[in-house]
């Protein structure tokens, strides 16, 4: 989803070599449909080129180049050099873990006791989401998890049972199997970036899906580094290392805030302080506008010569 959005940016900002690596075989659905808060919206580009099939499993130099290794689907591996690595390889990222190794920091998972329940089914029920032409559609679910609990870290998906869900959800009943997500989120993260690295999206802040804002945000950070790096006085590593870190400086706020609204009650109820009770936070005026009436397109480009600047 980052991954995607970011190279569109880059290319509709003039970036000529955009390299896209995918462990995936190529850009079908992977199962899963999701919903799209309207603070969102890209479009295709032809200037872009994918690998498709090439996991990226090392990052060995964060600056002044850039390089990894990639593997592909045959075995053999690749040592690729770039000037600037926009890493959007979601929740379980090794450049997030590449990243805080060189700062010496451990992130942790925090377990937030929910699961999730996804599955596909081929009729016209209205709850679930059309992924193909209409002719499937994706049902997920959220409830209270106790699988995952003691291990909160070891995996992220398992076979759920039908049975189990069918006591949960007892008046619903997808066809074939169901497939059971551990929802998690990580500990804010102390920096996104680290020489000429840059994360983005649920490689930086897993959100619980309580305001359909994962991969929104993702989309949102993916739109800024094209913003900021068009805008860097030079290209040499210093200037960029500080556009990469403005990028941090205008998304980490609004996206950390909403992961925090999307996980937590309390921080909520907080934000509305001023008397308003609302059943759930998305339906909150506040946080509504909150999301929707942000332009972080504009954000960036208004302040990026004075934050820039004002790096050291
Ligand atoms: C059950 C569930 C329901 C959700 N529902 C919603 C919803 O309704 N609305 C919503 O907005 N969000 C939802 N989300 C969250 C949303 O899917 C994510 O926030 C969003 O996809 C994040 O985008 P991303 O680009 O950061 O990561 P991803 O979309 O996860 O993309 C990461 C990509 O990196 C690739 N990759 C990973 N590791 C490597 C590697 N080493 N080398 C090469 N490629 C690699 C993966 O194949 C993948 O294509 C849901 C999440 C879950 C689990």
């Amino acid at each position: 989803m980052g991954g995607l959005a970011s190279a569109l940016v880059l290319a509709k900002k003039g970036f000529k070599e955009i390299n896209v690596y995918q462990n995936a075989s190529n850009l079908g659905f992977v199962g899963a449909g999701i919903q799209l808060a309207p603070n969102m919206g890209c479009k295709k580009m032809p200037t872009i080129k994918f690998y498709f099939g090439c996991t990226v499993t090392e990052i060995g130099s964060f600056q002044p180049r850039v390089a990894f290794t990639i593997q592909k689907r045959d075995g053999s591996t690749e040592h690729i050099g770039t000037d600037v690595l926009l890493a959007a390889d979601g929740v379980k990222s090794i450049t997030r873990s590449a990243l805080l190794a060189q700062i010496y920091y451990v992130s942790e998972v925090e377990d937030t006791s929910h699961a999730a329940y996804r599955g596909s089914v081929r009729s016209d029920i209205g709850l679930v989401i059309s992924i193909q032409s209409r002719t499937i559609y994706n049902m997920s679910s959220i409830q209270p998890d106790a699988n995952f609990a003691s291990a909160p870290s070891m995996t992220y998906t398992t076979k759920g049972s039908k049975d189990a869900m069918v006591i949960v959800f007892s008046d619903f009943f997808p066809d074939g199997g169901v497939c059971k997500w551990k929802l998690r989120v990580q500990k804010p993260l102390p920096t996104w970036v680290h020489g000429a690295v840059a994360l983005v999206g649920d490689a930086c802040y897993p959100t619980l899906p309580h305001l359909n804002q994962g991969a929104s945000q993702a989309i949102e950070d993916a739109a800024v580094p094209a913003e900021v790096l068009s805008r860097s006085p030079t290209s040499d590593l210093a200037s960029i290392n500080k556009s990469l870190r403005v990028y941090e400086l205008v998304r980490k706020e609004r996206a950390s805030l909403l992961v925090q609204w999307a996980a937590d009650d309390k921080k909520f109820a907080e934000a509305n302080a001023g008397g308003k009770t609302v059943p759930y936070k998305w339906a909150s005026p506040d946080v509504q506008e909150y999301i929707y009436s942000h332009d972080c397109m504009k954000e960036a480009s208004e302040n990026c010569f004075s934050l820039h600047d004002g790096l050291s």
